[in-house]
């Protein structure tokens, strides 16, 4: 089982990586930003409480997002693996998701960082608004969108620094170029996988 975590602020190019990582490695992508709209353009109650906190570009209670997740990672406990995009976002939910996977031994294999400046996500970010459709892109939530990941979710990068799994790779590099340094570094997580359970 191959479980990774692509991880990095808003604008950074996570969700473009992970469209192509879950096609070459079948993984399925489990993107809580894609659960939460999905939630709000259906109208739910739920969608309709989300939409308080993103709007203004803070995060959904770490109950309610790992309540989404858990309700669709069990759904394909069969699969080949996950790409945990979005999430967590949140010690709290770093925590749980250990708890989690532990307690099934699938636990995370590979932490990918995609590193980016501030200034080059808040342009990205503007630019892809006017076709975004997204009301959470206008430049004030954007601005705040970055300050809540530099405040709650960047210390996540000593969370797992410590566990050992975190890699980085520098996304100011073009798409493909981003892409092909994922790969090595996956690839060689495969290899060393198997060559730890063949020593087994
Ligand atoms: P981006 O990375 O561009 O901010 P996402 O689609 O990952 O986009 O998230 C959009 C919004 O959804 C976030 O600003 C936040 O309000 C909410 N959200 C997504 N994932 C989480 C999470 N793991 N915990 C809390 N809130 C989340």
């Amino acid at each position: 089982m191959l479980n990774l975590i692509i991880f990095g602020p808003p604008g950074s190019g996570k969700g473009t990586q992970s469209a192509r990582i879950v096609e070459k490695y079948h993984l399925i992508h489990l993107s809580t930003g894609d659960l939460l709209r999905d939630e709000m353009e259906n109208g739910t109650p739920l969608g309709k409480m989300v939409r308080k906190y993103i709007d203004k570009g803070l995060l959904v209670p770490d109950e309610i997002v790992l309540k989404e997740l858990y309700q669709k990672a069990s759904t394909h406990m069969d699969a080949p693996g996950f790409i945990f995009d979005g999430f967590p976002r949140t010690i709290v939910q770093a925590e749980a998701l250990d708890r989690l996977l532990e307690k099934r031994n699938i636990p995370i294999g590979l932490v990918i960082s995609v590193e980016v400046d501030e200034e080059e996500l808040f342009r990205r970010l503007m630019g892809r608004a006017e076709d975004s459709g997204r009301s959470d892109d206008s430049d004030v939530i954007i601005r705040r969108r970055l300050e809540v990941y530099k405040q709650q979710t960047h210390p996540l990068i000593a969370y797992y620094r410590k566990q050992g799994k975190i890699i980085t790779v520098n996304g100011m590099a073009p798409v493909d170029e981003v892409f092909g340094k994922i790969c090595q570094a996956v690839d060689k997580h495969l290899i060393d996988q198997n060559s730890h359970s063949v020593a087994k």
